[in-house]
């Protein structure tokens, strides 16, 4: 049975709505939930979504939460005093256990206005083990009105003992009709998509089927949309050069990168769309797609084992990683696809 009433705000993720809504509705709900999904899936508003359900004041026989009262307004608008957020420091790769003790400082002293007091901790896969440790002693005796709330876009960088204390639930991924169905609900989407009907279809089909990143995306001008479209192409260029040895090529591309971090970030990302694409083409071609490897143009897809093709993605995700935590651009990229080819032949091997 489909939920339109319980977390409204939220869009698809009926098994969210189904277990999460439900129980909270009706008191069972626990106090712990891991959230996981990639970046723009909608983990905030789910989060937020249950912080509102648990205290929420105001009339729910036909909205859950209502939407209406004052709990959930003050959580819509960022002003909760009773929603309490872990996020990781800029400058900082991790999440450490400083950022934990601080939270366990204020777990103890009751909520100010509502009934829970929510505690989301952001980019749990960046907390470090002994965050993680310091965090579990929270998890496993919460006072009564706690609930913690774990994002993450990786649920296994979390240890085991942090898992089996919270339920996950993954975020829903959208076909890029679907995606494009549920902008054009918003008359400022429909207006884009008439008004520049090619890079909104790039975006619905670029966004990994994540609707805050198709939003995020199409926040961008014309111009910028066509600064992405050439960074797609970069990517199937990129992607297909980590499983062949071409040299003149290789320099040629490490020379053209971007100069921008958050570019080569946006490069980086579109080559794991590319290289799951690839993945998807072998093990279940007949799902959609996102990017098209045009046959006989240096098409890896064909001569590449799936091993090789994890291999590869774990490799840009942790270029993508290191980049992101401030390394140098063009040395982690060399080292990129210099050690792509080392390990050539050797299936597997990280
Ligand atoms: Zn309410």
């Amino acid at each position: 049975m489909k939920n339109p009433g319980i977390f409204p705000t939220l869009i698809g993720n009926e098994r969210i709505r189904d277990i999460l809504g439900r129980d909270i509705l009706s008191g069972r709900a626990g106090h712990a939930f891991i959230l996981e999904g990639p970046p723009g899936s909608g983990k905030h508003t789910a989060a937020l979504a249950a912080a509102a359900a648990f205290s929420c004041t105001g009339d729910t026989d036909e909205r859950f939460p209502c939407g209406r009262c004052a709990v959930c307004r003050k959580i819509r608008e960022g002003v909760s005093p009773d929603v309490y957020f872990v996020r990781r420091d800029k400058d900082h790769a991790t999440v450490g256990v400083d950022a934990i003790r601080t939270l366990r400082e204020d777990l103890w002293s009751a909520p100010n206005e509502n009934t829970k007091k929510i505690y989301c901790i952001e980019e749990a896969e960046k907390l470090t083990p002994s965050a993680q440790n310091a965090l579990l002693l929270s998890l496993e005796e919460p006072p009564p009105y706690a609930v913690f709330f774990l994002l993450t876009t990786d649920s296994s960088a979390l240890l085991e003992t942090v898992r089996s204390r919270a339920p996950i639930f993954r975020m829903q991924s959208f076909t890029a009709p679907e995606v494009a169905e549920y902008l054009c609900a918003e008359s400022r989407f429909a207006a884009l998509e008439r008004s520049d009907p090619e890079w909104f279809a790039e975006a619905c089909a670029a966004c990994g089927g994540a609707l805050g990143e198709a939003k995020r995306l199409l926040a961008r001008s014309s111009s910028d949309g066509a600064r992405y479209h050439a960074l797609r192409q970069d990517a199937v260029r990129a992607v297909s050069l980590l499983f062949r040895t071409d040299s003149a090529e290789c320099a040629q591309l490490l020379l053209s990168l971007p100069k921008e971090r958050e570019a080569v970030l946006t490069l980086l990302s579109l080559m794991m769309l590319a290289l799951r694409d690839l993945a998807v083409r072998k093990k279940c071609p007949d799902l959609p797609v996102q990017f098209s490897f045009a046959e006989g143009q240096n098409t890896p897809a064909g001569g590449v084992g799936l091993t090789r093709i994890t291999a590869a993605f774990r490799r840009v995700f942790s270029a993508y990683d290191r980049i992101r935590a401030n390394a140098g651009i063009f040395p982690t990229m060399t080292d990129l696809f210099l050690h792509t080819h080392e390990s050539k032949g050797m299936a597997g091997v990280r």
